[in-house]
C-alpha cells in the first residue's frame, strides 16, 4: 500500500500510510486500540475505500481512486475475531466454500488443508461440534484454501482463551508458513507480535511510526512512548 489516507468527519484515522508485506512473511501492524489497524485492513480487503494512495496485490494495482477491483477478486484471505464458520455447512464445506475448480481438486484440497490444522477427522463434523480453537483452525483452513496472495488478520486470537493461544498462534504461524501467504497480522498485544512477526510496523494515530524486525524494535525503540508500550512484555 502506498500513502493510503483515510478520513471519518475530517478526523485522519489513516495518515499516510505505505507499508509492503512479502510472500511468506508475516508482518504485525501494532498498535493500541483506535489508532487505525482495522480500517487500514478493511482499505486492503476492499470493503472501505481510502481517500487516496493506491493498494496493490502481486505488483498489480487494485484500487486507486479512480479504479477498484471487488474484494472477491483481490486474491485476499481474511480472518476475523468473530469470522463464523457457516453453522449449516460442515467442516468440509466450509473449507470449499470459496474453490470453485474440479470436484476432486476441491475435495484434495480441503484434505490437504485440514491436514494441515490437525482436523481431517472433523471433515463431516459441524462447526457446533468443535472447540473454539478447532474452529478457529478451520476458520484458518478456509481462508487460506483458495491460495490468496495476502492473509489479512484482524486479531484473530483474541477471543480464545490464554491457555490456549500460545498454542495456536504458534500452530497457526506453522500452517502460514507452509502456505507461504503474505501476512498481515492485526494485533495491539506486543508479545504477539514479537512472537509471530518477521516485521513489525508500530502503529499510532493513524499513522507508522516505526517498521522493523522484532529485536530490533523491541531493543531500539523510537521514542518513549514506543519503548513503554513494549515494556510490560515479560
Ligand atoms: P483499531 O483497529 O486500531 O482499534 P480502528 O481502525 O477500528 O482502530 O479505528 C480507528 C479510529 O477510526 C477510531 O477512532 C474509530 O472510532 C474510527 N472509525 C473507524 N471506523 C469508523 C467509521 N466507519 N466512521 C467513523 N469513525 C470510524
Ligand atoms: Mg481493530
Amino acid at each position: 500500500m502506498r500513502n493510503i489516507v483515510r478520513e471519518f468527519g475530517g478526523r485522519r484515522v489513516v495518515d499516510n500510510v505505505s507499508l509492503k508485506v512479502m510472500p511468506g512473511q508475516v508482518t504485525c501492524l501494532l498498535g493500541p486500540s483506535g489508532c487505525g489497524k482495522s480500517t487500514t485492513l478493511r482499505i486492503i480487503a476492499g470493503v472501505d475505500m481510502q481517500d487516496s494512495g493506491e493498494i496493490y496485490v502481486d505488483n498489480k494495482l487494485v484500487c486507486d481512486t479512480v479504479y477498484r477491483v471487488p474484494p472477491e477478486r483481490r486474491s485476499i484471505g481474511l480472518m476475523f475475531q468473530d469470522f463464523a464458520l457457516f453453522p449449516h455447512l460442515t467442516v468440509g464445506q466450509n473449507v470449499a466454500f470459496g474453490l470453485d475448480g474440479p470436484k476432486d481438486e476441491t475435495r484434495a484440497r480441503v484434505e490437504e488443508l485440514l491436514g494441515r490444522v490437525g482436523l481431517l477427522h472433523f471433515i463431516d463434523s459441524h462447526p457446533h461440534e468443535l472447540s473454539g480453537g478447532e474452529q478457529q483452525r478451520v476458520a484458518l483452513a478456509r481462508a487460506l484454501a483458495p491460495r490468496p496472495s495476502i492473509m489479512l488478520m484482524d486479531e484473530p486470537f483474541s477471543g480464545l482463551d490464554n491457555r490456549l493461544r500460545d498454542d495456536i498462534r504458534d500452530e497457526t504461524l506453522a500452517v502460514l508458513k507452509e502456505e507461504g501467504a503474505a501476512v498481515l497480522l492485526v494485533t495491539h498485544e506486543p508479545d504477539e507480535a514479537m512472537r509471530m512477526a518477521d516485521q513489525i510496523a508500530l502503529m499510532r494515530n493513524g499513522e507508522i511510526v516505526q517498521l522493523g524486525a522484532p529485536y530490533n524494535i523491541y531493543n531500539r525503540p523510537v521514542d518513549l512512548e514506543a519503548a513503554r508500550f513494549f515494556s510490560d512484555i515479560n
